[in-house]
């Protein structure tokens, strides 16, 4: 019988420098023993997967357990002529152009597409986003979206919030879409269009069903807190698994695996602790748990500290003033419910709070301590300060 070892699918641009198919072992002395097939799997059986590679050639492999990490993919909104349209990009197709669109038209006003927005608008396109919902980043906090929206529209970006796109064709040397609003139907003209409506996880191509393994109607896998799928030999991480689309939680999906092969195998997705994350806007905006309103809804009491990005010497050093701190605390405890910062650096001073709410450290101790100056992380006292 063929021995079977471990078998992890994805994994997240490991491959060879080159792309080369059939490479197999190559640079055995980083992997240590483990050698990465640079190409695409689908299962055949519960044991069994078959790997295709570049040239046409494929292979079959058998494993007693699997690893699936094969991450998501940009989702492709069903509008007539966008897939057949000249002009139109994915994220990573957008970075790899090598010229400046004039203007250029985001589908989708998600992270991705706010992100592109504020870039582009920085190196000087005239930046539309098409939003289908009526509310600006409704996850996030108001006050914070509000404050986004601001900065993003005073940069010239314009927002085109509760549009519909009906249609895309192109004429000449650019795209006309055709937009549905409340007012009526508009065309807009762009020299390039980012498709940001959504990802999808990479789970249909695995032939999940015939391991037995079960997938959402999203497309992820189904998973428990432990990461298991429906079939006990199979685990999924990262992307795939459906949760929050961040690296910082693929690797940590990992800390949650290894253990139920090698230790106590305790941590869960549930007990963790908070997972911060940040958009890359300019300032960047970084979040970790509940914004206020998800707080009166879960019956808190709450405080509410606020500092606009301007107070912070730091952001002046660092010219860059705009945006707001705002963070949210139980009032019968002071421990930390969430903090929500649009500005400078805060993709560093979020992982203080989320150390403060895993650590269960009362606001005071941010509010209280000696911070290093000048730095925007000094800011926490002057916000945690502000809360009588
Ligand atoms: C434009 C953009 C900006 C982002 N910015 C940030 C950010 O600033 N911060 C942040 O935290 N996150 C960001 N993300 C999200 C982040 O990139 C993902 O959450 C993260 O890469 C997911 O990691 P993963 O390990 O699940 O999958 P990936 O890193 O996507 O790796 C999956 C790998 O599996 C391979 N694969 C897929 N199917 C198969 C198959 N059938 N067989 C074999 N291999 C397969 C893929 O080719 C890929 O190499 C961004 C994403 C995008 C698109």
């Amino acid at each position: 019988m063929k021995k079977r070892r471990p078998l992890s699918c994805g994994g997240g641009g490991k491959g060879p420098p080159d792309g080369h198919a059939r490479q197999k072992n190559y640079d055995k002395a980083a992997f240590s023993g483990v050698a990465v097939l640079t190409g695409t799997a689908a299962f055949l059986g519960e044991h069994r997967i078959r790997v295709t590679y570049g040239d046409g050639s494929s292979e079959e492999l058998t494993a007693d357990r699997f690893f699936l990490n094969t991450g998501s993919r940009p989702f492709l909104p069903p509008i007539a002529g966008l897939k057949e349209s000249a002009f139109a990009y994915t994220s990573e197709a957008l970075m790899a152009r090598r010229v400046l669109p004039r203007r250029l038209a985001i589908i989708g006003g998600g992270y991705i597409g706010l992100e592109f927005s504020s870039h582009f608008a920085n190196f000087g396109s005239q930046v539309t986003v098409i939003q289908d919902w009526e509310q600006f980043i409704p996850r996030e906090d108001a006050e914070v979206a509000r404050s986004v929206l601001e900065s993003l529209t005073a940069r010239g970006v314009q927002m085109r919030m509760g549009a519909a796109i009906q249609s895309v064709r192109d004429e000449g040397d650019c795209a006309v879409l055709t937009l549905r609003t409340t007012a009526g139907a508009e065309e807009l003209e762009a020299d390039a269009i980012l498709v940001a409506a959504g990802r999808r996880p990479n789970g249909k191509e695995l032939n999940l069903p015939a391991a037995g393994v079960e997938l959402t109607d999203r497309g992820a896998v189904k998973v428990d807190e432990h990461l298991r799928t429906s079939a006990p030999h199979i685990w999924a991480m990262g992307d795939v698994a459906g949760g929050l689309q961040f690296t910082c939680i693929s690797p940590d999906d990992f800390r949650i695996i290894k253990p139920q092969l090698l230790g106590d195998g305790r941590r869960t997705t549930q007990n963790r602790g908070e997972a911060p994350y940040t958009v890359f806007l300019d300032p960047p905006l970084s979040r970790v748990g509940l914004s206020e309103q998800e707080a009166l809804e879960r019956r808190y009491e709450v405080k509410v500290a606020r500092l606009p990005a301007g107070a912070i010497p730091k952001a002046h050093v660092l010219r860059r003033p705009t945006g707001l701190l705002k963070a949210v605390v139980d009032a019968r405890t002071g421990l930390i419910l969430g903090a929500h910062f649009f500005c400078a650096e805060s993709q560093g001073m979020i992982n203080l709070i989320k150390l403060c709410m895993d650590a269960k450290l009362p606001y005071a101790t941010l509010r209280d301590g000696i911070f290093n100056h000048p730095t925007m992380s000094e800011a926490l006292n002057d916000l945690f300060g502000a809360l009588k």
